[in-house]
């Protein structure tokens, strides 16, 4: 199907590096940006799908590069607790309650809030992930999918490397390529060593990145390195796993070597700031990560330890959490935090360069902000506001191939109603 649209913009950023301050357009074809311009656009306008939007800023699509989608359902449950307590005690005893069914209403809640909120893609590491796929499908967001593996013993990782096989057999690259798959082991602290091995095994079988959770907490690397004599890190690289493509969540308690080790098999690292504040686990190095080398992209983490998928949220808080850490207020510009939220996330999700760009030859996955509302008066430098001011109240419209999910803050392809009701259902179940 072959489909033309012209977005008329009151302003628009391309990326961190090319901010058009002036009235632009977008020309799109077949879901690629074909052109992107300043003032209006000259050709001919016929067979266009036009969208005008004087008083609106384009943007790249936010990318949410860590989460857990269908945690959504266990917002608020177990709040103020370490991750040990909150995972073992809060966590794992609902999640063992929730059905397909379930995962599959909690992941459009997800899709919901965040197409509210300007994300245009997110990463999911969960389980019964078919679910979670159809889902996706359905709310038109495109998505890096990891059918999550815990356990111990042969018997349950086993059945996790079945289940990872399977799920990538079936979705990897499905939905007109807005669905992509990764192995996703949950961490070396519940996947042992030969586990991992067969992971990077699989991997390169099934030519698929690989997600997992590294030294999020200090516990975790002093079990660790009483366990293993090596940091969570250099343990993932002894087993293996940075010899194919891997993203890391966290790297909260990283050292000199452990940065050196990450930057020589090119890992990716997804930053979760407010997680890792709200569990305590602290704050991760980025700017020395950054400097060394390493792509950082930015994510949310599943809404139970967030506990909202806010990327604005996200994005305000790089800027500011490492100025204060580092008492250096030139630490992440705003510039910077949004090349985190978007290009550089796309990268580390293993997206195609150009992603999270509005740049001609990249898909068309666009967020418009009202530039009406009180956060762009005045407005001297836009991506200040973006970064430091607007939040997601100011999203009116999202694009994914060029396909509108939210249109003038109404949701296009979610039936809002149904998921309400179906998540209080679940609630009351998961209360009995
Ligand atoms: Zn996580």
């Amino acid at each position: 199907m072959s489909q033309s649209v012209l977005m008329e913009v009151g302003a628009l950023i391309q990326s961190a590096g090319q901010v058009m301050h002036e009235p632009a357009y977008l020309l799109i074809r077949d879901g690629i940006i074909a052109e992107v311009g300043r003032g209006r656009y000259a050709g001919p306008r016929e067979g266009l799908t036009i969208y005008r939007r004087p008083q609106a800023l384009a943007m790249p699509g936010l990318v949410n590069a860590h989460g857990h989608a269908a945690m959504t359902l266990l917002r608020g449950v177990g709040d103020d607790l370490p991750l040990m307590t909150w995972l073992e005690e809060r966590m794992f005893p609902n999640e063992a309650k929730l059905t397909e069914d379930a995962i599959y209403w909690g992941t459009l809640l997800a899709c919901w809030e965040m197409i509210q909120s300007g994300t245009t893609c997110f990463t999911d590491m969960y389980f019964m992930m078919h679910s979670a796929a159809r889902a996706v499908e359905e709310s038109g967001l495109r998505a890096v999918l990891s059918w999550g593996m815990v356990g111990m013993d042969a018997t349950s990782y086993q059945q996790g490397i079945r289940n990872s096989r399977a799920f990538i057999g079936q979705w990897n690259g499905r939905a007109n390529g807005r669905i992509t798959t990764t192995l996703g082991p949950h961490a070396p602290y519940t996947c042992p060593p030969d586990h991992l091995a067969m992971v990077a095994e699989l991997s390169a079988e099934l030519d698929v990145p690989i997600q997992i959770h590294l030294s999020e907490t200090k516990v975790e690397v002093d079990n660790s390195l009483r366990d293993y004599g090596r940091s969570p890190i250099a343990h993932a690289a002894a087993c293996g796993l940075f010899e194919r493509p891997v993203l890391a969540a966290h790297c909260v308690h990283v050292s000199t070597e452990d940065i050196d080790l990450l930057l020589q098999h090119d890992v990716r690292v997804a930053h979760n700031p407010q997680s890792n504040l709200k569990l305590g686990s602290g704050v991760a190095p980025v700017v020395a990560m950054k400097q060394a080398g390493l792509t950082v992209g930015l994510g949310t983490d599943g809404a139970a330890s967030n506990n909202n998928l806010d990327m604005f949220e996200e994005m305000r808080l790089a800027a500011t959490l490492h100025k204060g850490v580092l008492q250096d207020a030139t630490a992440i510009p705003a510039a910077t935090a949004f090349a985190m939220a978007t290009e550089d996330s796309a990268r580390s999700v293993f997206l195609p360069s150009g992603h999270g760009t509005l740049t001609a030859g990249a898909k068309a996955d666009i967020t418009l902000l009202d530039l009406n509302s009180t956060h762009f008066q005045p407005t001297f430098d836009l991506l200040s506001n973006v970064v430091y001011a607007a939040g997601a109240d100011d999203v009116t419209d999202v694009f994914v191939d060029g396909q509108p999910l939210l249109l003038h803050r109404e949701p296009v392809t979610l039936d809002t109603e149904r998921i309400r009701y179906e998540v209080r259902a679940i609630q009351e179940k998961l209360l009995r």
